[in-house]
Formats: C-alpha cells, structure tokens, sequence
C-alpha cells in the first residue's frame, strides 16, 4: 500500500514532458512529470532525476544543454516509450518521432510537442534519491493543443474546462469589488 504520505503527494497534478539530449550520435530521452517554472528573469525551470539515471548523467552538470517537449494529450504513448528502460540507447530512440535539432542545445525537438524548449543547466544539487537540476530557457516555442497531465499515478488528457473569469471569491476587496464587479 503507497503510505498516506506518498499518496498526499500523488493528488499535485503536473505536465509530462520527454527531456531530451544530443551530441553528434550520442543521444537520449527521458519523461519526466517534475519540470517546473522557477523564475522569469532570468527565464528558469526545475527538472529533478533519478540519482541512477542515464540522463541525469549526461546533463548533470553546469553548462550542459538539453531540450524540453512539453507533451500533448495526442502524444501519451511518447511518455512510456521515454520511460521504458528497454528502449534503445542513442538516436535510434528517436526512430519513432519526428524532430528536428533545437538551435541552441542540438537536443532532438519532437513534431507535435505542446512546447518545445532548448535549455543550460545552471545547477545540479542532490536532493534525496533525486538531482534538482536548475537550468535557464534559451530557446523555445509553444505549439497548439491539449496538455497531457499526471495525476494519482496515471495519465490524463488534460481537456481543460476554463473556469468563468474573476470568480467571486471572499478575499476581493471592497475597491476591487467597485471596480472589478467581482462581489465581495
Ligand atoms: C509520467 C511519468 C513521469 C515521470 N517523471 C519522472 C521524473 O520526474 N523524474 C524521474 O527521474 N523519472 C521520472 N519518470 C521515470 C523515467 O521516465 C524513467 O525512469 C526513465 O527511464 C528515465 O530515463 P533516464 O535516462 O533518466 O534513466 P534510465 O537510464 O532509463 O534508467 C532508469 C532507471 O533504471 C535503472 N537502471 C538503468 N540502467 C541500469 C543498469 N544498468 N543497472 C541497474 N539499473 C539500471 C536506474 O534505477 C534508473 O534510475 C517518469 C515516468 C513517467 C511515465
């Protein structure tokens, strides 16, 4: 049974994305769902690795580059594919997507992904059983379409319903309310 604790940090809903890295015919990909938005200037994101794993080893140090797909509800086979163990090593992972090199990082950018990023790590701290790897942003594109979300340990297609604009909510001041319309 997944202790109450586990199970407390299951319930944060995050985005899949496959992080990806190229030098000349050295190449892998790796899902991950811990990617997240750090700072906005400089532009940085956190990602955190398994201390054994193969990318964390070819990333994990200040200066590397690597690529972020942020990944689509359409793209959920990908999730799997770049967490099976059995995958291929190299650039035959890729043999199944289509893609193409980031500018900045070389790191393979897959068709369809919902955003695409080219990033240098800043930092690589262990934290537990994990890296916590700091990198800032240096190129990117977001696509169109749907996020493909974890939650509670399985994959969701993320088919978002817009909550109404400025809901009422009790924290809305007076002044607020008079110029927004929002009711206290
Ligand atoms: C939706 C989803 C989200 C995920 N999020 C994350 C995340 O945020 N962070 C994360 O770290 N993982 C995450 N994973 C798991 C991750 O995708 C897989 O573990 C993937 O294989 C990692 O690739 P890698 O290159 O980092 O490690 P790999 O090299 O593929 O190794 C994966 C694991 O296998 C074991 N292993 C590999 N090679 C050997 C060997 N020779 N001998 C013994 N053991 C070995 C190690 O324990 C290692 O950690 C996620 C998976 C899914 C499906």
């Amino acid at each position: 049974m997944i202790p109450e604790t586990r199970a407390a940090l299951r319930k944060l809903a995050s985005g899949v994305s496959v992080l990806t890295f190229r030098d000349g015919e050295r190449a892998h990909g790796a899902t991950v769902s811990s990617v997240s938005a750090v700072s906005r200037e400089p532009l940085l994101l956190a990602v955190c690795l398994g201390l054994t794993s193969r990318f964390a080893e070819l990333v994990g140090s200040p200066g590397a580059r690597f690529g972020v797909n942020v990944l689509s509800a359409a793209q959920a086979p990908l999730a799997s594919w770049f967490a099976d163990p059995r995958r291929p090593l190299g650039l035959q992972q890729f043999d199944c997507v289509d893609w193409l090199p980031d500018g900045f990082s070389g790191a393979p950018l897959i068709d369809g992904s919902l955003a695409r990023m080219g990033c240098e790590v800043r930092s690589a701290t262990a934290a537990g059983d994990h890296y916590l790897l700091v990198a800032e942003v240096i190129t990117g594109a977001p696509g169109d379409g749907l996020p493909l979300l974890s939650f509670a340990g399985q994959l969701h297609d993320g088919d978002l319903r817009s909550l109404p604009e400025r809901q009422a909510h009790p924290y809305a001041t007076e002044e607020e309310a008079v110029t927004t319309g929002v009711a206290r």
